[in-house]
């Protein structure tokens, strides 16, 4: 027992580690505090499971912000192609969707889990559900076990996946965070990230719950300064804004909200058209329809759930007939239409963030190996570290190739030291 390795957490991050980890020689034991592996995976892509995408390396880190730079030796040794071969060898077909999203072609994320279960268990890996990691334990050399309620488990080496702090019903409950911290680690607060915002913008906007704006560009303004820009799809819910482009521009909107600075969001809604294009839209439609009033123009230009939102922020009168439209008027509904203005009054709880920003500081991992550069023999893969990326895939993957370098660098490892 004493050379085996022990991994915490059944993620996709943990199971990649075991069962590479088992098939690189070594003997596994993967603890679970929940009844069951791979929760999250389950409920990953609305059920559909975005297991990758097909970006090209350099593009791939780029969606991880500055911290995408520890994960380059991770991805040289397995990428998208290593994981897609795998997850084939193991009977899942895949299809790659717009934005090079990659997904089971059976669209069901509970095939993907049960083909790495079966993977991990025929690589020879044991686990343990329903026995939760209280403590991790040391000795003069490194890393030596692990404590379960109180029974103590010896190990060689130990590879901690536990996730992040989101969606705590899956088991992620940022445990990990403490568990490193008692040996020593260093954690990067940890905060939402890819979690919707809240609106504080009062009157109609406030109404507005289950609207989609399909490919419209919105941008981050903090303290009246633009930050950022997306494009794409935007969904009000209630009480919030969410969808893809909110969620790529969220983690930013998070901590500057958190620093008490005035944050909101510009939508362009008409983003292919420019001032001058629109002007001349504007003025052929108020001609075409001279004698029909305001709201049924607009009916032409927006949602109609964006018309009572449109009239009462221009002030333009529901009864206006397109022939009386004034100048001043004309420029103030084009004006929203290319800025209309959210102010965000904070996000959504931890609980209903995608993925968990912050964690393990990665100036105390060694990025070739996953290895603690505090802990000999302790090592790191998953959300558990300072990772977040945009939706599309990458998250996964980053849990995928982290998990399975660990692995191979523990497994390696204890081989050289027999
Ligand atoms: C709703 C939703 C949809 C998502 N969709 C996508 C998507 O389509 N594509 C994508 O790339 N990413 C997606 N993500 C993000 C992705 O699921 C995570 O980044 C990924 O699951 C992280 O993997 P992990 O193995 O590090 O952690 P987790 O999957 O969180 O697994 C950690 C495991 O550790 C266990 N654990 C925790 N503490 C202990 C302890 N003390 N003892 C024992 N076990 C413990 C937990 O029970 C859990 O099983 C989604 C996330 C959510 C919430």
């Amino acid at each position: 027992m004493k050379n085996r390795i022990i991994i915490v957490g059944a993620g996709p991050a943990g199971m990649m580690a075991a069962g590479q980890a088992a098939l690189s020689g070594a003997e596994v034991l993967v603890l679970e505090k929940m009844g069951r592996t791979l929760l999250k995976l389950g409920i990953t892509g609305k059920g559909r499971c975005n297991i990758t995408n097909v970006a090209e390396i350099p593009e791939f880190i780029s969606h991880f912000g500055t911290n995408g730079r520890f994960l380059r030796q991770a991805f040289h040794r397995f990428f998208s192609p290593e994981l897609l071969k795998l997850l084939q060898q193991a009977g899942v077909t895949t299809t790659t969707e717009r934005g090079g999203r990659v997904f089971p072609t059976s669209g069901k994320a509970l095939q993907v889990v049960q083909a790495l279960r079966r993977w991990a268990e025929k690589s020879g890996v044991e686990i343990k559900s329903t026995t939760a990691v209280d403590a991790l334990l040391t000795d003069a050399n490194g890393v030596s076990g692990v404590r379960c309620a109180g029974v103590d488990y010896a190990a060689a080496a130990v590879i901690l996946a536990t996730g992040g702090a989101s969606y705590t019903a899956t088991g992620s409950t940022g445990e990990g965070y403490r568990l490193a911290r008692e040996v020593g680690h260093s954690i990067v607060d940890v905060r939402p990230a890819l979690v919707p915002l809240l609106t504080a913008s009062t009157g109609a906007v406030a109404r507005l719950q289950t609207l989609t704006l399909r490919n419209v560009g919105v941008q981050l303004y903090v303290e009246g300064k633009k930050h950022s820009e997306a494009f794409g799809e935007l969904t009000f819910i209630p009480k919030c804004v969410s969808g893809p482009v909110i969620l790529t521009l969220s983690l930013a909107a998070v901590d500057a909200v958190r620093a008490g600075q005035k944050v909101s969001i510009e939508i362009d809604l008409k983003p292919a058209l420019d001032d001058k294009k629109l002007d001349a839209r504007l003025l052929r439609d108020f001609e075409k329809r001279a004698h029909e009033p305001m709201h049924s123009i607009l009916r032409g230009l927006i949602p109609r759930e964006l018309v009572e939102v449109c009239l009462e922020c221009t002030r333009v009168s529901h009864a206006r007939l397109g022939h009386s439209v004034s100048a001043q008027e004309r420029m103030n509904l084009l004006h929203w239409l290319k800025h209309f203005t959210i102010d965000i009054g904070g996000h959504a709880p931890m609980d209903e963030a995608i993925v968990s920003a912050g964690g393990i500081d990665l100036n105390e991992v060694n990025p070739r190996t996953m290895e603690s550069k505090l802990v000999p023999g302790l090592y790191f893969a998953g959300e558990v570290l300072d990772l977040q990326a945009d939706t599309g895939g990458y998250n996964l993957q980053a849990a995928f190739s982290t998990g399975w370098l660990a692995g191979t660098s523990a497994a390696e490892a204890q081989q050289t030291e027999f």
